[in-house]
């Protein structure tokens, strides 16, 4: 049973249309239509699998490190960029509450990295994640508890300094229940921290349909800051600021290039993501990814009727 929205999920309005057409390059090769809003410009992937057939389109994606990717160059180089952004994501979080130490929920937390970086930090660092092996290893390599998504209801409200999702919002088949539940959580003067793809950024206007962050059926929801500032709006957030996450650009241009079938994607992916990353710098919200600090709205809780 494929997935159908007949109004904007975000803003219902009828006037949604397709877009452009975009494969799943990763595992099954099946094509999906991106629709468009132009009331919020939301874009988002119609005619999707449901929550319950999801699983087969995550097959391949490996969330779990294997030691010989981790000792070969390529290895070498994410890991360095990897331990480069979980530093940078701690200071976001210590410079945007205002705290050195506090609560931190990651929500899809994966094999925890991040939780366990904050929990170095003196955080008291809880995690969220949905897929089995991925908890598993947090808890045998890091000791990090994850809870699945379900158990969530059972955290006492008001009891986060600090929310996080990392690259997780565009995944989720429910968002504005997980915003409503986050809600719920996060302190009166909490934080929430969100890392999302920008289909306005200068590699997404390049790539179009090849743009590897469009990433059919496993990404959703395509947003920019202006379809993203209306759904927080309208589940009680507001934005205080917009940053960028600096590898995003030239990892997405890489696998963009790889999409397009070219012959030497590593080195135009570098080039090209060299260009937007630098045009980029002038304007954050033609970045490839954007992450978003929120805190809860001045005007109340926000519209209820998602
Ligand atoms: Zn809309």
């Amino acid at each position: 049973m494929k997935v159908t929205y007949n109004k904007c999920p975000v803003c219902n309005s009828n006037s949604i249309g397709p877009y452009i057409e975009c494969k799943d390059y990763l595992v099954s090769g099946e094509l999906f239509p991106i629709y468009r809003c132009p009331e919020c410009q939301l874009e988002f992937t119609q005619y999707h699998p449901g929550e319950q057939e999801s699983g087969k389109y995550y097959e391949s994606v490996d969330y779990i490190p294997h030691s010989d990717a981790i000792k070969s160059f390529t290895g070498k180089i994410y890991y360095t960029v990897r331990k480069f952004m979980l530093l940078k994501k701690k200071n976001l979080v210590i410079k945007y509450t205002g705290k050195r130490t506090g609560t931190i929920l990651d929500f899809g937390s994966g094999t925890g990295h991040f939780a366990i970086t904050m929990k170095k930090a003196g955080w008291d660092a809880t995690g969220i994640e949905p897929d089995n092996d991925a908890r598993e290893y947090s808890l045998k390599n890091f000791g990090i508890k994850a809870m699945r998504p379900e158990e969530m209801k059972i955290l006492p409200s008001f009891s986060f300094d600090c929310i996080t999702l990392w690259h997780v919002l565009e995944h989720l088949h429910n968002p504005f229940q997980s915003l409503s539940e986050i809600k719920r959580l996060l302190r009166p003067n909490g934080i929430l921290i969100i890392a999302t793809p920008n289909n306005m950024s200068f590699d997404s206007i390049h790539y179009r349909h090849l743009w590897a962050a469009y990433d059919a059926p496993r990404h959703l929801w395509h947003f920019n800051p202006v379809s993203f500032s209306y759904m927080a709006g309208k589940a009680g957030f507001e934005i205080i600021s917009m940053k960028k996450l600096p590898f995003d650009v030239f990892y997405i241009s890489i696998l963009s290039e790889k999409n397009r079938g070219s012959r030497i994607p590593l080195f135009n992916g570098l080039l090209k993501g060299s260009i937007f990353f630098l045009l980029s710098l002038f304007d954050v919200t033609r970045s490839s990814s954007i992450v978003y600090l929120l805190k809860h709205s001045e005007s109340g809780k926000g519209n209820a009727d998602y």
